[in-house]
């Protein structure tokens, strides 16, 4: 666990910026849901209209787009996971430590992912 006193490295108005960052991903990435759940309703729809589109030969099938809107669906979602943690650690007054080993994340990396929830070293372990 993050001691509170490694934590103070980072002044309110850091974290302040930091948390409306924060507010403005979560925004963006629910709108990205939101936009890939209507591509993927209108793809179901397209699908029911014309039964052969899988062999239209311009560009790619229902199914391919589908897949991709997916994909994008489910990246927004664990991204909007990502955003929720980080600002409910800004709440409990733990954000800015590495949620395995504890240590200071670095200013610079908050600042290019305010979400980070690992140090570099640990996010190179869980892969995140
Ligand atoms: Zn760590």
């Amino acid at each position: 666990m993050a001691a509170l006193m490694e934590l103070a490295a980072i002044d309110a108005g850091t974290i302040e910026t930091l948390r409306l960052r924060l507010c403005d991903e979560r925004v963006a990435a629910t709108e990205a849901i939101e936009s890939s759940k209507r591509v993927m309703a209108n793809l179901l729809d397209a699908r029911r209209d014309a039964a052969d589109d899988e062999h239209d030969p311009e560009g790619p099938t229902v199914g391919v787009q589908y897949a991709e809107s997916s994909a994008l669906l489910q990246n927004s979602r664990h991204h909007l996971d990502q955003v929720n943690a980080a600002l409910g650690r800004m709440t409990s007054g733990t954000y800015g430590g590495c949620e395995l080993c504890g240590t200071e994340i670095p200013l610079a990396r908050l600042e290019a992912r305010p979400f980070a929830a690992h140090c570099v070293r640990c996010a190179q372990v869980v892969g995140a």
